[in-house]
């Protein structure tokens, strides 16, 4: 599969139109079937566009740096004119007025929209079978779950269908479903991309960030998507360096933190041993392994859960049937007009987590579960600050085992939370990390590598590396 600078050159020099790209990516929609994968597509505008930047390109014209790459977006994030659905009936006929700072930097690149891809209702899932829209199967094998939440992301860029796609992480859901998938997916520090126009779950932890094909391909889409926003006070003024830089450069001497506890118990042995030939082979080239320890890990899902809950109840409190959401056709009064639009429009996941995280905001349990997990969300990030002393990346599965097949997640939920163990505590620390696969495509294996804050272009260069080595 060729990268999306190899494509460019290629439209450049007019051996290929971008018009035959978008063809090429609904044929093959047509072809294999969706997998669930987008829930809009956007085939007669994506056509036009790509009609219009050929014309463009043959008349030699100034055009952006990715003019004519088909590329999808999160239905969580906004594209002005476009449904923003998040996966939910409460937000079935919603139309965006805007474009989030992400989508729209993407498109003032002449980038062109094929579709919004599903995902579990509001990001709150790692499956992809929470979607109000249905279920996302896994490309490589439909009997498998895609991950999630960013499964429909994960999915459309390993099925071919476009070159990259951009996803939302907060706890997870860009590097799970992207290991899942066999695909590299890329969480950026907090604060380097804009969340602006991307449907909060959890404001503290949420990032928008990449799904590729490649680890070159998510360094240039990095490039175009952040930066400073004024419409986001938490997005942050760090220079915004060429991602692509420093890619594939010799990593000798670089020094690989492995922490003991992601390489403990509940880690499958095959993986186990896919995961450490793989790092036997950064260590062939010079890298220095290192172990190093991260003794919080065993707090990290249930600090994620209440602190990731207790945000999205207060979040999600403002779809309430009056402005922009479903609303019930049979509300009497104010009240029922609330609770009766949110009954209906929500799914049984949201409302459980809606149910806990009001719970551990109450009085009375607010000290006893909030606050306290705001204190073990410090010890986490110390955890990390300690760890990144003694090394340059930090190197950790993304995933403990081979993806859950389709349904079993739903039996059993606890299974399906205890899965984010290896991501949630990154977001918690506010880090930057990437997944990459290893191994055959078979042992459906990933690898993490996490970076200390706004340290992207090393994280890249190591995984520039792992990749070249598989
Ligand atoms: N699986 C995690 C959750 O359900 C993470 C989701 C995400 O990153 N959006 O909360």
């Amino acid at each position: 599969m060729s990268t999306i600078t190899e494509t460019l050159e290629n439209l450049n020099n007019l051996s290929i139109t971008a018009e035959s790209l978008v063809k090429d990516s609904f044929t093959k929609m047509d072809t294999h079937g969706q997998y669930g994968a987008f829930i809009s597509t956007q085939k007669e505008h994506a056509l036009e566009k790509a009609a219009r930047i050929d014309a463009f390109r043959r008349e030699g014209k100034k055009l952006g740096a990715l003019a004519g790459i088909p590329l999808a977006i999160k239905d969580n994030i906004n594209v002005e004119n476009v449904k923003t659905t998040c996966g939910s009936k409460i937000l079935e006929n919603f139309i965006s007025p805007y474009s989030a700072t992400a989508s729209q930097k993407l498109l003032n690149q002449d980038a062109i929209l094929i579709g919004k891809t599903n995902m579990d209702e509001f990001a709150m899932g790692s499956t992809s079978e929470s979607s109000f829209f249905g279920a996302t199967l896994n490309p490589a094998d439909t009997k498998l779950i895609p991950g999630g939440s960013s499964g429909g992301s994960a999915a459309v860029v390993s099925a071919g269908f476009v070159a990259g796609a951009l996803g939302s992480d907060t706890g997870g859901s860009i590097r799970q479903p992207a290991a899942c998938c066999g695909v590299v997916g890329l969480k950026p520090t907090y604060g380097r991309v804009s969340r602006y126009g991307l449907v909060s779950y959890a404001s503290s932890l949420d990032q928008i960030g990449p799904i590729t094909n490649n680890v070159a391909d998510s360094a240039l889409l990095l490039n175009h998507i952040c930066g400073h926003d004024i419409n986001d006070c938490t997005s942050s003024k760090q220079k915004v360096e060429d991602f692509t830089q420093n890619l594939n450069q010799d990593i000798q001497g670089k020094v690989i933190g492995i922490p003991k506890e992601y390489f403990g118990d509940g880690l499958d042995a095959n993986v186990k041993t896919t995961l450490e030939t793989s790092l036997q082979k950064l260590e062939k080239e010079g890298a220095i392994l290192k172990e190093v320890s991260l003794p919080s890990l065993e707090h990290a899902i249930s600090t994620y859960y209440i602190l990731a809950t207790a945000e999205a109840s207060s979040n999600l409190s403002r779809f309430d049937g009056v402005r922009y959401t479903h609303r019930s056709a049979d509300a009497k009064n104010l009240y029922e007009l609330y609770t009766k639009s949110r009954a209906e429009g929500f799914g049984a996941e949201v409302k459980k987590r809606i149910l806990l995280g009001t719970f551990v905001l109450s009085s009375g349990y607010y000290d006893a579960y909030y606050m306290q997990a705001q204190k073990v969300r410090r010890l986490i990030k110390n955890d990390f600050e300690n760890a990144f002393s003694a090394c340059d990346v930090i190197a950790a599965p993304t995933i403990a085992t081979s993806p859950m097949k389709v349904g079993e997640a739903i039996q059993d939920p606890m299974a399906m939370y205890l899965s984010d163990i290896y991501t949630v505590s990154l977001n918690l620390a506010g880090l930057p990390g990437i997944s990459v696969p290893v191994g055959k495509p078979s042992d459906h294996c990933s690898m993490q590598i996490f970076g200390k804050a706004f340290a992207e272009t090393e994280l890249l260069q190591v995984a520039s590396n792992l990749e070249r080595l598989r």
